[in-house]
């Protein structure tokens, strides 16, 4: 019998413009968004409001149609969530890219969402003008964003050039959706690659979104000593990437949702982290080992005052148990885990907030969702046994875009999820992640495909055949390993120093082949011609020792 969560919510079944600008209330007029390197710079929800409505009717304008994609190309800054809550909010799907990413890598992006308008932050139009042209994609579809009006750059026209003048805003407004249609509306396109294969565009519906919001918040004030509706104020740093389901989650909807001032670096740097928590007097993180690392380990933690802080939600990738308790214990602060993937809209297994764990365990079921653990022999395991993590709930998304093979390959028989992620859970439902059965490789939290750089690899003209898979140095680190065999004929004419080369100049920094690559006679392959990642996977184990 699947695990049902212990704790049963309301979830509003709308859109998520009515979900939080319902009409009865008065949209906020304190500064939600603010832009940590000038606050002067900010929207709180009554301006956003007034942007968002000037964006969704400027892209009717354009002639966009419902669930359209338009796809966003840009670093952090207050107006991301403008586009987010427009774009999904006038029924189009918001898709973000990873501004990381070179010209192959947006290529994929644009020809797989087959987006309709393309919204660049200047710094990037170089490298999208590119894409744009390898893709065949329009220039008179690309709009300069970002949260200054940059007028015009090579031809290409500022967002602010085909929006509703400010005098027009108010005669807008979106259609709400009724119950069905929040689960069948997609609000964003998150890219994945879940447990085989290529990036696809996760498909997450309105109501996923609202669904997860409202978990979160849920589990967040769970054991604490407030009422929820009493919850103190808090001040967040919004660092987290906003192409990605983490950020956009904590940093755009559930900021929105609970009314938390939200500090907004362009990326993440991390003594201007450092700087900033000091100097807004921030209480809460959401957040991803790596920055547990740094400020166990770097030296300039010790030099700000870190004592606003009270609170660090940590997901994305494993947390020892060590590293948590260090942290705890070090800035006496709760640092409270949670589980998920982009393909549960963000997280699933939350510790409540006001608990201090200090197991490692990645908590409960969220709210209205049920998980079951399966072991290598489809059957459901009980308390105390391995399994894989299948789930189900109202976070749970749609499947993937344009890709109902994929989407069939991972949902099973019940309609469960399968998430590739392998867990131990005990007798009062707590769950701890023990393995990863999957292909997906975790770089300080991204997400690297080994299909992707495979497939990548064997555009080198001297490369027959590749694998890759993830070169485990400790519970923190894991790095892209590649084996290699060249042809025949160019055996003598490359080194793995060469090839390494190669994609650091074709891939997103985290992609790169810092794990080494080794070259190999034959990529080991079963008669039906798949990679035998279990095999690969034992090579990169005692490489890792060797290393
Ligand atoms: P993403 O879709 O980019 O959010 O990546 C999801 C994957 O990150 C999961 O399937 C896990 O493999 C990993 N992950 C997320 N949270 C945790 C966690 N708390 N512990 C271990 N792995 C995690």
């Amino acid at each position: 019998m699947p695990a049902e969560s212990r704790f049963q919510i309301d979830i509003p079944a709308t859109d998520i413009l009515s979900y939080l600008f319902p009409l009865t209330r008065l949209a906020s007029d304190k500064p939600i968004w603010i832009d940590a390197d000038d606050t002067s710079n900010s929207l709180s929800p009554k301006q956003l409001l007034q942007w968002v409505k000037r964006l969704g009717g400027g892209l009717q304008l354009l002639g966009l149609q419902r669930q359209d994609v338009v796809m966003m190309y840009s670093h952090n800054h207050i107006f991301v969530p403008v586009a987010y809550l427009g774009i999904s909010g006038c029924g189009c799907i918001f898709s973000g890219c990873n501004p990381a990413y070179g010209v192959d890598e947006t290529v994929y992006q644009i020809q797989n969402t087959e987006c309709k308008a393309i919204l660049v932050e200047p710094s990037l139009l170089p490298t999208l003008l590119r894409a744009a042209d390898k893709a065949n994609f329009p220039k008179d579809r690309i709009y300069l964003f970002s949260d200054k009006d940059s007028g015009s750059m090579n031809g290409i026209k500022d967002w602010r050039s085909f929006i509703l003048p400010p005098s027009k805003a108010n005669s807008w407004t979106w259609t709400p959706l009724t119950d069905f249609q929040s689960c069948s509306t997609i609000a964003a396109l998150n890219y994945s690659s879940g447990t085989t294969g290529l990036p696809k565009g996760v498909m997450i519906s309105h109501q996923n979104v609202i669904a997860n919001v409202e978990q979160s918040i849920y589990m967040r004030d769970l054991e604490q000593p407030y009422r929820p509706e009493a919850r103190p104020e808090e001040r967040w740093l919004g660092f987290l990437p906003l192409y990605h389901a983490y950020g956009q989650l904590w940093s755009i909807v559930a900021a929105a949702r609970t009314l938390s001032p939200c500090y907004f670096m362009r990326s993440f740097n991390y003594v201007k982290f450092l700087g900033n928590i000091q100097k807004y007097k921030v209480t809460h993180i959401q957040t991803a080992p790596p920055v547990l690392v740094m400020l166990a380990k770097r030296p300039e933690t010790k030099e700000y005052d870190l004592s606003s802080l009270q609170n660090i939600l940590c997901g994305a990738a494993p947390l020892s148990r060590e590293l948590q308790n260090e942290v705890s214990a070090r800035f006496n602060l709760k640092v409270v885990q949670t589980w998920g993937m982009t393909e549960v809209t963000c997280s699933c297994l939350h510790v409540p907030g006001g608990r201090d764990d200090r197991s490692g365990s990645v908590g409960y079921i969220d709210p209205n969702a049920s998980i079951k653990l399966i072991n290598d022999d489809e059957q459901e395991v009980g308390p105390g046994e391995r399994g894989e993590i299948r789930v189900k709930g109202p976070n749970v998304c749609m499947g993937y875009w344009r890709n109902e093979k994929a989407t069939k390959e991972t949902f099973d028989e019940d309609g469960y999820l399968k998430t590739g992620d392998v867990a131990i859970r005990n007798d009062d439902g707590m769950y701890w992640i023990v393995d990863r059965k999957k292909e997906l490789i975790k770089v300080k939290g991204f997400q690297v495909a080994p299909a992707e750089l495979e497939a990548m690899l064997l555009k080198h003209e001297h490369v027959a055949d590749a694998a890759v898979c993830a070169l485990q140095l400790s519970d923190h680190e894991e790095l892209p390993r590649a084996y290699v065999a060249l042809k025949e004929e160019h055996k003598s004419a490359s080194t793995e120093w060469d090839i390494e080369k190669w994609m650091a100049e074709r891939v997103a920094k985290h992609k790169q082949l810092t794990g080494g690559v080794v070259f190999i006679e034959e990529i080991p392959k079963s008669p039906s011609g798949k990679i035998q990642r279990k095999e690969l996977r034992e090579w990169a184990k005692r490489d890792a020792e060797a290393w």
